[in-house]
């Protein structure tokens, strides 16, 4: 390096979802890119998060599937779950995404550097002996889970960290938190044998979700023998050898085998220096602009920037700023088009506004559910749940709301129509192909266009 000329364009501070996207399409556009990571390339989302999650719920319906086979006169039965056998299958599937990953961000010739990265200033970061000089520095520090006060994680009490690498399966399984993470390991536990219960403080599960989806995922989990304790506040959690005793608020107890935490995740930004590039924080997360800039020449990405803790989220803010640095004028990212999936059984999608937000925000709506009672390819899967449109009078859709058995592959649609605010009667002339779930989305806007096919009531 000489003077004053940076060794980068763009130094890349966590190699999560955030961080190695922006690193990656930095390096496409030209930049001279360091991406400095302290764990393993691709973050929580491919090692901790995403990825691990959703292999261990394939191999949930798996279960599921050889125990019901006899309603679709297939006689089957779920002898045991070899859980060696599942987390291998689990991590083969990490090892080979982490290996791509690897190889995308060798061949983009960025410069990768293991360490942990302490910010010395805007245009600075330290990697143990190094400093790394960029002209622009993108901090992507991402996020790990939150306890409550007084409720350490160890032993009997894991977060989803641990949760992921049990070695042994548990009878019995209470988990704290109903939301995302929360429901989508309830379903892994119980499809797995255990007896789960949930305790939620609020008054109902994935509280974020529309009330209707929130209701009826409760109904399903209900039928599943899932127990939701909603409206319960925690109090503590006492364990020893043989199981961990949860108490409540109310004066209740339970015990099982194992407590499970998922009160949310909290932003990583502590003690590394971020405050000394001018940078500020709000309860731990980064305050930055519309464009992501947190500071003159410092931008932040992902799930330390306050909003939806999402990789998608994550990929979208990276390559905003990538393209933001190389003078590109990107379009920023807003949280309302971004489309979220809970892949619990039966799997929750959604994009948009629920209908208490779009009455709260836009005045008065029209909706419409459309039950998959009248779906063939629903029937034929044996799932139950709807499709519910939030609408504009006399324009657009403005939220989609699904529940039910694989109707997490009905996003894409959903989040295209949202984002291009599309009219129901924009929608009802275009074909989706019989029989598929797709359908129901179909169908659904033929309704509200006021020409409903196969829709009773
Ligand atoms: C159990 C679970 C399930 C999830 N499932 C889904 C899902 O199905 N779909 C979905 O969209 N999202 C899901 N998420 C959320 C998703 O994983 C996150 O939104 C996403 O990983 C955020 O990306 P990020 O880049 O902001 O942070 P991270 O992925 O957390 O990456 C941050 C990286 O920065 C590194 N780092 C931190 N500090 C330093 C430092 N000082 N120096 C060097 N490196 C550092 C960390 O080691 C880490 O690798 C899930 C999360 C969890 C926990």
């Amino acid at each position: 390096m000489t003077g004053a000329d940076p060794d980068y364009d763009v130094v890349v501070l966590g190699g999560g979802s955030g961080g190695y996207a922006c690193a990656l399409r930095s390096a496409q556009l030209g930049l001279r890119v360091a991406l400095v990571e302290r764990d393993r390339l691709g973050g929580t989302c491919l090692h901790r998060g995403c990825i691990p999650t959703k292999a261990l719920l394939h191999a949930a319906e798996v279960a599921d599937t050889a125990r019901d086979g006899a309603r679709f006169g297939v006689h089957s039965t779920v002898e045991s779950i070899d859980l060696a056998a599942v987390l291998g299958y689990q991590q083969g599937v990490v090892a080979q995404l982490h290996k791509g990953l690897q190889g995308l961000v060798s061949a983009a010739s960025i410069d990768y550097v293991e360490g942990t990265g302490r910010v010395l200033s805007a245009t600075e970061v330290r990697v143990g002996d190094r400093v790394l000089r960029g002209r622009t520095l993108v901090l992507a520090t991402g996020s790990t889970a939150a306890s409550l006060p007084g409720l350490d994680l160890g032993g009997r009490v894991v977060g989803s960290d641990q949760a992921l690498t049990l070695t042994q399966l548990p009878e019995s399984v209470v988990v704290l938190g109903g939301g995302v993470i929360g429901v989508e390991f309830a379903s892994i536990f119980r499809s797995f044998g255990a007896a789960v219960t949930i305790i939620e403080a609020l008054p109902r599960l994935v509280s974020g979700e529309d009330e209707a989806i929130s209701a009826q995922l409760e109904r399903a989990f209900r039928k599943r023998g899932i127990t939701a304790r909603t409206g319960t506040r925690f109090a503590g959690a006492t364990q020893d050898e043989t199981s961990v005793t949860v108490t409540l608020e109310d004066g209740g107890t339970l015990a099982a085998d194992l407590l499970l935490v998922a009160v949310g995740r909290r932003p990583v930004t502590a003690e590394l220096g971020f405050e000394t590039a001018g940078v500020t924080l709000d309860r731990g997360y980064v305050v930055t602009d519309e464009r992501l800039r947190a500071a003159p020449g410092v931008y932040a990405v992902g799930d330390i920037v306050p909003g939806l803790q999402l990789a998608h989220r994550g990929f979208a803010h990276g390559i905003f700023v990538a393209e933001e640095v190389a003078g590109l004028a990107p379009q920023p990212v807003h949280d309302r088009g971004i489309p979220r999936v809970t892949y619990c059984d039966p799997e929750i999608a959604s994009v948009g506004l629920t209908e208490s937000q779009a009455r709260e925000q836009l005045g008065e709506v029209r909706t419409y559910s459309y039950n998959l009672a009248g779906n063939g390819k629903s029937k034929i899967l044996g799932t139950q749940g709807f499709v519910k449109l939030v609408g504009m009078i006399d324009g657009p859709v403005v939220g989609v709301h699904m529940i039910g058995a694989r109707m997490g592959e009905q996003i894409g649609e959903a989040a295209l129509i949202v984002g291009w605010e599309a009219t129901p009667d924009d929608v009802a002339p275009l074909l989706h192909a019989h029989p598929t779930q797709n359908e129901a989305l179909g169908e659904a806007h033929l309704a509200l266009a006021g020409k409903p096919l196969h829709a009773h009531g």
